[in-house]
């Protein structure tokens, strides 16, 4: 036998070694090249631009009691990235809405992670034209998963402010959502390195910017403020300015500093994973009293109390 056919055979008992079950996903149905399948079948090419340039598109839309939230936003949001990135998929809103309500009601999942992406995908010539790519729609469905734990929703995360710059907003567009998140991976192990939960990167300004999968709001004398440019429009972002809106609080955004974070009143996060999330320290100190605060609990509950409200939600149609 061949060293190079040998090899693998030695790297399985390394594997195990370590616990880790190669081939272990979390339960789901996932939609791709036309068929539904359980999460561990749904494999693409490596030869796909999604994987090997990051050439992607996605959004996701969390479904909770049986309901998605918001679903018709998250759409507006694919589809419009697929436009702005020449993309054409075959299927129309209504056809990915259905392919989306079949990958939950297949799971079974009454609380759900929902994706749906498309890729530049591959060319059967390996052209290194893109228009040549044939592009890749898939979507799957697991088990929903929040940034926050329950007790961090609790007694709120501990968040580093990590000095990786967010790719500008002149390099990639933010509103087509993307996985160019290495410097939001970078910035999350600096978070770790330090202690904390998660992490916050910058702009290209030195201003707060937003963290791994979410956006940021601080409040200051009752008044609500997020970062306005370079980061992606999030739909949960949007979501608490409509309850603001709708509650008479005062929500913008602008630039906000670090200084300003560090000295607001009370911080929350925001993301589809886990809605309105408390944080109480940043880099090591509390701020204001280190507890969770009034406003954050209002917006938490406002957020999940309209998850049943026909106007913001849907059922999903379980078999
Ligand atoms: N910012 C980034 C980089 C994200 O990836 C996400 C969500 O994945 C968000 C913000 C929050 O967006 P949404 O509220 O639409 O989930």
């Amino acid at each position: 036998m061949s060293q190079a056919a040998a090899a693998p055979a030695k790297l399985l008992p390394l594997l195990s070694e370590r616990h880790v079950d190669p081939h272990a996903y979390p339960d789901g149905v996932a939609f791709l090249d036309g068929q539904y399948l359980p999460m561990s079948q749904a494999k693409i090419s490596v030869l796909d631009w999604g994987f090997l340039h990051s050439d992607a598109t996605y959004d996701t839309v969390h479904v909770w009691d049986g309901r998605f939230f918001r679903l018709d936003l998250h759409l507006d949001r694919f589809f419009g990235g697929l436009e702005k990135l020449r993309m054409t998929i075959p299927f129309d809103r209504a056809g990915v809405a259905e392919i989306l309500h079949n990958c939950v009601a297949l799971s079974g999942h009454r609380a759900a992670y929902v994706e749906m992406l498309c890729t530049r995908g591959a060319s059967p010539t390996f052209s290194r034209d893109p228009r040549q790519a044939i592009n890749r729609f898939m979507a799957f469905a697991v088990p929903f998963g929040s940034v926050a734990n329950a007790e961090q929703l609790r007694s709120g995360l501990k968040v580093a402010i990590s000095d990786k710059v967010r790719i500008p907003p002149v390099s990639i567009d933010p509103s087509i959502k993307n996985y160019h998140w290495l410097d939001l991976v970078r910035g999350l192990y600096d978070a770790y390195d330090r202690g904390a939960d998660t992490a916050l990167i910058l702009d290209f300004n030195g201003n707060v910017a937003e963290g791994p999968g979410f956006n940021v709001f601080c409040v200051k004398d009752d008044k609500l403020s997020t970062p306005a440019v370079g980061v992606l429009p999030g739909i949960t972002r949007r979501t608490v300015f409509d309850l603001c809106g709708e509650a008479g609080l005062s929500a913008f955004a602008a630039d906000v500093g670090v200084a300003a974070l560090k000295t607001a009143d009370e911080v929350f996060i925001t993301s589809t994973a886990g809605g309105v999330m408390p944080v109480t320290t940043i880099d090591g100190a509390p701020i204001a009293d280190g507890k969770v605060g009034p406003i954050t609990e209002r917006l938490m509950a406002l957020y999940w109390k309209r998850h049943d409200d026909p106007a913001w939600s849907s059922a999903v149609r379980y078999p």
